[in-house]
């Protein structure tokens, strides 16, 4: 199938874009289409959702974050007013007579979504059957080559990685193959050519969220030398019912007994140059020991912090609660983690006491802080946005978060610097507005 090219207009409804289908692109794409305008959102992955689908609890209401989360996907993919561009990136923008004139590349799925009924067949008959680490479940879980990134996506479509394929990677896989004898649905295409769209848009919401700060970074905690020290969204994973031990928290089949947070992984630390407070860890600290308490009534559980900031609606009160929860809370970062025996040692000072400590554990989680996204320059380039010294976006000033210095373009979420999701829904509702405000000047 030849590369494809097309030029749209949509006449009579101006039209907005909206780059990142998190929690923050889909809250503002739903407030400008519920407005009569049009959304164009597009989606670098092949489903919407972002960091939030990882979740299993959200804070401090302990509220099931999918259960939130997919009625609104499910809204985004059958809204009259959004077009839902998902695998697909932004590769070109230019201001053009109030607007912008935005090019749009869409990967190949190498699946015909008006086909593929999301059977699971093609993934089942993969050669590559669950051999491939689940980026969605941070590499604990596995899928096939053929995979959909998790039961809820949206679109229920799936897709086949091209780096993992074998007749994507060497041209041959067996007589024929397998998925493509499997789907009853003849919806397989290996022909399919990736796609570029122009669209003029009058407003355009950056929402393109954040990277989990690489542990790897602090190699005195031993992340990805010992396997049982995890990031804050490994264990998400853990604990959620539909990751990959159904949330159960085991490591290697077995429960922890001992388990000790430690805090600040990647924040406030000017040795990895991220002097910023991340904002999160904190509060989703004390929600994940809370659901350690809570499934494991006997373990023993620490959390070494420097100090807790509890600042939202709600926060204070509920890290009182996990307090009385028998859970210790212990003053003073670790300075390293290591292995004795079958147990790993989390050792440092507690400030309080002024006296040097060792705790033993069968699991640690670090609360591992937000990044910019990989990328973020890239878009920022095109866009004409700057960054702050920390790489997020930068605001038109500090008491204006949503403006940026480029009329037209707004920010949303943690793109703009790290925040929980009432404040990330609160100012993706809040860049929608401004957006509509340009679309009803006849910008388009
Ligand atoms: C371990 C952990 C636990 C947490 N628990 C809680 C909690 O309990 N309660 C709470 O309030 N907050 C919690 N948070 C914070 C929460 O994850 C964020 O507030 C929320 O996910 C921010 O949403 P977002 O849409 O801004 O970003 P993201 O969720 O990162 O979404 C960004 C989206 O943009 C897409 N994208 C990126 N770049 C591009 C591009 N160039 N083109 C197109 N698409 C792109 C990404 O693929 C992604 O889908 C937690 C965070 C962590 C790390």
């Amino acid at each position: 199938m030849a590369k494809r090219t097309e030029k749209r207009k949509y006449h009579g409804a101006p039209t907005a874009l909206v780059i990142g289908g998190g929690i923050a692109g889909m809250q503002a794409s739903l407030d400008i289409a519920d407005k009569g305008f049009r959304v164009i959102l597009v989606e670098s992955e092949p489903t919407i959702g972002g960091h939030m689908a990882q979740l299993d609890k959200t804070f401090p209401t302990l509220d099931c974050s999918s259960c939130i989360l997919t009625p609104k996907m499910v809204e985004v993919g059958n809204h009259p007013n959004i077009e839902l561009l998902t695998y697909s990136e932004v590769i070109d923008i230019q201001e053009k007579a109030g607007g912008f004139r935005t090019t749009i590349r869409k990967k190949p799925r190498y699946i015909d979504v008006k086909k593929c009924n999301a059977c699971n067949l093609c993934a089942e008959a993969c050669v590559q059957r669950e051999r491939i680490p689940n980026e969605f479940d941070m590499g604990i879980g596995k899928r096939s080559a053929a995979y959909i990134p998790f039961p809820q996506a949206v679109p229920q479509k799936y897709v086949i990685d091209p780096n993992h394929c074998l007749m994507l990677t060497r041209g041959k896989c067996g007589k024929e193959p397998k998925c493509q004898k499997a789907c009853g649905a003849n919806a397989i295409d290996f022909t399919q050519q990736e796609e570029t769209i122009t669209v003029r848009v009058g407003a355009i919401v950056v929402a393109t969220g954040y990277d989990q700060f690489d542990s790897e970074l602090k190699p005195e905690f031993g992340y990805g030398r010992y396997e049982n020290v995890l990031s804050g969204i490994e264990f998400e994973r853990l604990c959620s019912a539909s990751g990959p031990t159904q949330g159960k928290i085991q490591i290697n089949g077995k429960e922890p007994k001992r388990v000790v947070f430690v805090q600040c992984v990647g924040s406030r630390d000017k040795t990895v140059g991220n002097e910023y407070c991340s904002r999160v860890c904190c509060m989703y600290t004390a929600k994940q020991a809370h659901l350690v308490r809570e499934r494991i009534p006997d373990a023993k559980i620490t959390v070494c912090y420097m100090d807790i900031r509890a600042f939202g609606k709600g926060y204070e009160e509920f890290y009182e609660r996990v307090q009385r929860e028998n859970i210790h809370f212990r003053r003073g970062n670790p300075s390293e983690i290591y292995e004795r025996g079958l147990s790993l040692v989390v050792r440092g000072e507690d400030t309080l006491l002024g006296e040097p400590y060792e705790e033993e554990a069968d699991l640690v989680v670090l609360a591992t802080g937000l990044v910019p996204r990989k990328g973020a320059g890239n878009i920022g380039k095109l866009l004409g946005l700057s960054q702050t010294p920390d790489g997020f976006f930068q605001e038109a000033r500090t008491e204006e978060t949503i403006a940026t210095s480029r009329a037209g373009i707004f920010l949303a979420g943690c793109c703009q610097g790290p925040k929980d999701i009432p404040d990330t829904v609160a100012q993706a509702s809040g860049a929608a507005s401004l957006a509509c405000v340009q679309l009803a000047k006849g910008r388009s």
